[in-house]
């Protein structure tokens, strides 16, 4: 077969190139039905390679968080979070818009893609009334 489709790309483009659009996709295999994140080639679930891109809810909770500690002339502490979206899948990113220290896990959070020193990337805020 030398079909060559849009998943002749490579995943982290296809992924990148939706980024650049401002839009944050996941995907999930048509065999399982299961979600994926970070793109893969083959589902790590079934071993199927009918992944296609779809749209998350943008609901996730923090697993964990950390603070990391930066100078203030390089923009000052910033978080580092695992979020757990709702479709199951895990993302490595940052909750932004508030004191680093202040995310704590299990806060209901939700993705945006924002502006990052190296283009788009995808970020969470916090979801408002969700700390109590
Ligand atoms: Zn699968």
């Amino acid at each position: 077969m030398t079909e060559v489709s849009a998943a002749g790309q490579g995943v982290e483009r296809q992924y990148a190139t939706h980024l650049a659009q401002g839009r944050f996709m996941i995907q999930q295999c048509a065999a399982c039905a299961r979600h994926v994140f970070p793109p893969r080639e083959l589902c790590p679930h079934c071993d199927e390679d009918q992944l296609a891109w779809v749209a998350p809810s943008g609901q996730g909770t923090v697993y964990s968080t950390t603070t990391v500690a930066r100078k203030a002339e390089a923009g000052g502490d910033y978080n580092v979070a695992l979020i757990d979206l709702a479709e199951g899948v895990r993302l490595m990113t940052c909750v932004a818009g508030m004191d680093p220290a202040t995310v704590c896990i299990g806060m209901a959070v939700r993705t945006q893609v924002g502006e990052g020193k190296d283009g788009p990337r995808v970020v969470c805020v916090a979801i408002a009334g969700s700390q109590g």
